[in-house]
């Protein structure tokens, strides 16, 4: 039996605007919105402290910031997965709680780097630290002819151009110039030289390769724009008597399995299509690890973004999970890596996705949602969620904060952000999806000072309580969640 505790912050304000089962005992008289004593318990258990407890272990500097991959990323899997057997989850993963990722982690070796080109008595000389490297096998180039692909001619360039030979590209700024790059490199080139701001590719030295799709590119010698400008100028267009002799070696690799950790809280419907079918909720709980050195602190712990997310969803399972009288639909808790390096995660999610997508009824993707202090105003009692007006889900959870005391309403514009967390990855399959945040933009954010102890955690679980409740009334709504026409109109676009 579950008793009510009639105690601190919460239930107040959960009873104070929630009517109780049993209050209206006039069937005539009941509200279409009640929430069950038992509920109100549930919710009352999404309390300051745990939420605290999660959210200091996981953005604590033991665990460095969380890469992925790193050894602070498999440890929070571990704990978010000890977290989800605690709650009396079913376990939704490959292997238990883990949905399992293989990887190869694939870094640039700068070790024996020589790149020396040649135009008549020009010299240019390069060694490691004047270039980013993006290799797989080892490059040894002797004397080759070297073809400058000039930004002009770039556009109606043909492979047979250039298949085989050296080439030299002074990449324009912007997107642009880099996917001319991207293309330049499918064509067959011996190596491809760059000429660009190193800075913009370091982070492509390191890179994390799914085996099973792996892409085919030149190799890429990024030559600093202050190093190799001139040089670069210098050359005519399409062929030219300047030469190239490089030397790069294999790049390195190492194997990693990267985790989505899975948790199911299994439907109570006795009708097997709504049993069967899931809501997914989820948060992110990598972060960017390691970085560079603000007075003397070099780890990105990422309290905000997202071990409160994280946070977050490990408490709404174990609160709904421990209801007498689940949800009709099922929910599957889900915690992705990899979404601080484009979405890995969850895209590897929708790739091999753990129940079928007609069954997957709406994601809702909890992000930042500790910090109250935005750069404008402060947020207390308020939530948002990216692409408000997209579908119907967020009139669920503006119901739920109007009985757990949160305002959840559309904030600035929410459309930018759509595309920018997990929930997108499954928009693009159609389905409906948001990202929950209290605020999108607060200080420090990808910033070495996102710490726990900046977190306001009374208004962390009132909006918690109130994620919870939205989540148990879409998994509890026969009805399927839908797009509106504003998010049909823009997907036929
Ligand atoms: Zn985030």
């Amino acid at each position: 039996m579950i008793s009510v505790k009639l105690s601190g912050i919460s239930l107040c304000c959960i009873l104070a605007l929630v009517p109780v089962q049993g209050v209206y005992p006039d069937a005539r008289t009941t509200p279409l919105i009640h929430v069950s004593t038992a509920l109100a318990a549930a919710l009352e258990q999404i309390t300051p402290d745990r939420l605290k407890g999660d959210v200091s272990f996981l953005a604590s500097d033991a665990l460095e910031g969380r890469a992925t991959p790193s050894r602070g990323l498999e440890v929070a899997a571990e704990y978010i997965a000890a977290r989800f057997r605690a709650a009396g989850l079913e376990p939704a993963g490959t292997e238990g709680y883990f949905q399992i990722a293989g990887r190869i982690h694939r870094t640039a070796n700068l070790e024996g780097f020589r790149l020396e080109l040649r135009n008549g008595d020009q010299i240019l000389r390069a060694n490691a630290g004047d270039v980013a490297l993006v290799n797989d096998e080892a490059v040894e180039i002797d004397r080759a002819s070297v073809y400058k692909v000039s930004s002009e001619s770039s556009g109606s360039l043909k492979a047979t151009d250039i298949e085989g030979k050296v080439v030299v590209f002074l990449v324009p700024e912007g997107r642009e110039g880099r996917s001319r790059l991207r293309s330049i490199r499918r064509m067959g080139a011996a190596l491809v030289i760059a000429i660009a701001d190193r800075n913009d590719f370091a982070a492509s030295m390191d890179r994390l390769l799914d085996p099973a799709a792996m892409d085919k590119a030149s190799p890429l010698v990024v030559l600093d724009t202050l190093h190799g400008r001139e040089f670069a100028e210098s050359l005519p267009g399409g062929d030219t008597v300047a030469t190239a002799s490089v030397t790069i070696s294999k790049a390195l690799d190492e194997r990693v399995d990267l985790k989505n950790v899975a948790g199911l809280l299994r439907g109570s419907s006795i009708d097997p299509g709504l049993r069967d079918s899931v809501v997914i909720l989820s948060a992110h709980y990598d972060h960017i690890g390691i970085g560079t050195p603000r007075d003397g602190d070099k780890i990105y712990n990422g309290a905000n973004d997202d071990a409160s997310g994280t946070a977050a969803v490990i408490q709404i399972a174990s609160a709904l999970a421990s209801l007498e009288q689940r949800p009709k639909r099922s929910i599957l808790f889900m915690a992705f890596f990899g979404e601080e390096r484009g979405l890995l995660g969850s895209r590897h999610y929708v790739r091999h996705p753990l129940f079928p997508f007609d069954q997957t009824v709406a994601n809702v993707n909890l992000e930042q949602l500790g910090r109250t202090d935005g750069y404008d105003s402060r947020k207390l009692a308020t939530a948002t969620l990216t692409g408000y007006g997209y579908s119907n889900i967020p009139d669920q959870f503006q119901r739920a904060g109007e009985l757990t005391g949160v305002k959840v309403l559309s904030q600035g514009d929410t459309n930018r952000y759509f595309s920018r967390s997990d929930n997108y990855s499954f928009a693009r399959r159609d389905i409906p999806a948001h990202t929950l945040a209290v605020l999108f933009e607060f200080p420090d954010y990808h910033g070495v000072d996102d710490e726990w102890e900046k977190l306001d955690y009374d208004n962390f679980a009132k909006v918690t309580r109130m994620a919870a409740l939205g989540t148990f009334f879409i998994a509890d709504d026969p009805v399927r969640p839908h797009w509106n026409e504003t998010m049909q109109k823009k997907s036929a676009e």
